[in-house]
């Protein structure tokens, strides 16, 4: 248990703060995808995140956070932008896709997820990049077991992305271990060999987090430090799930029904309360 030292175990009374914050996320998300369609910008969704996480006595996570300071609620990554986007005056048209992260913070605890969502008609190889990066993203979420590792969960995702086809994995963002601040250690790599990493125990929260492109894994960082983009300017995809084990199985904090249903289709107990 050495390597576990360092990491933020909560009781759980302290995770079930969590999925307070956690819901709040989820349903912003919900809320967020049932309003992006052709004409709407970013910005007019990054209001509505706002004003959603505020009228249930949240706080946006992202808002200020870093340097530069992140200057909104939710990150707006539009086709080839991965990750960070900022949200703005961008029209959504039809073809697009948008991906659209999420932090909220609910008496001291945090929550963090992002679904990508297809606005109008989209072409059909992208339809599958979603379909492959949400699908690895549960593959992750159900290796995960108290005892396991880290890593276990990093293989599975990047096991079911290569079975799909040749994608691109993002290498350089990873997921990460979060509860009283949004990033904490440890990080989740969207990659590599299972049995690595610290031990999976109760009261550790993870985000678990792919990011998958349609060419290259390699990226760009853009002019306003912040909007991380393909380099070879392929569609991508994120997904991402903050969740925790208890003694009964997996909990997803940020999935409305708690992950009960995606979780059940893979095999794997519902261990939330
Ligand atoms: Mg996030
Ligand atoms: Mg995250």
């Amino acid at each position: 248990m050495f390597a576990n030292r360092g990491l933020e175990i909560k009781t759980r009374g302290q995770i079930d703060k969590m999925r307070i914050a956690g819901l709040l996320v989820g349903q912003t998300l919900e809320l967020l995808r049932a309003s992006a369609r052709p004409g709407v910008t970013t910005g007019e969704l990054d209001a509505l995140a706002e004003a959603n996480i505020r009228d249930h006595g949240g706080v946006p996570s992202f808002k200020g956070y870093s340097h530069p300071p992140f200057p909104a609620t939710i990150c707006a990554s539009v086709n080839d932008e991965v990750v960070h986007g900022i949200p703005g005056e961008r029209v959504l048209g039809d073809g697009d896709i948008v991906s659209i992260d999420c932090g909220a913070i609910v008496d001291g605890w945090h929550g963090d997820a992002a679904i990508t969502v297809a606005i109008g008609e989209v072409a059909p190889e992208v339809i599958e990049l979603m379909r492959v990066t949400e699908e690895a993203l549960w593959h992750g979420l159900a290796a995960a077991r108290l005892g396991g590792r880290v890593t276990d969960i990093s293989h599975a995702v990047e096991q079911h992305v290569r079975s799909q086809g040749p994608y691109g994995i993002l290498e350089d963002y990873t997921g990460h271990g979060i509860g009283t601040e949004m990033h904490m250690a440890p990080n989740v790599p969207n990659y590599g060999r299972p049995g690595r990493g610290p031990t999976l125990v109760e009261g550790l929260a993870l985000a678990v987090e792919p990011m998958v492109t349609l060419g290259s894994k390699e990226t760009d960082l853009l002019e306003d430090d912040w909007t991380v983009a393909t380099s070879d300017g392929s569609m991508a995809a994120h997904f991402e799930h903050t969740f925790t084990l208890t003694p009964d199985g997996a909990w997803v904090l940020t999935a409305i029904d708690g992950g009960a249903a995606r979780l059940a289709e893979l095999g794997v107990a519902f261990g939330g309360r």
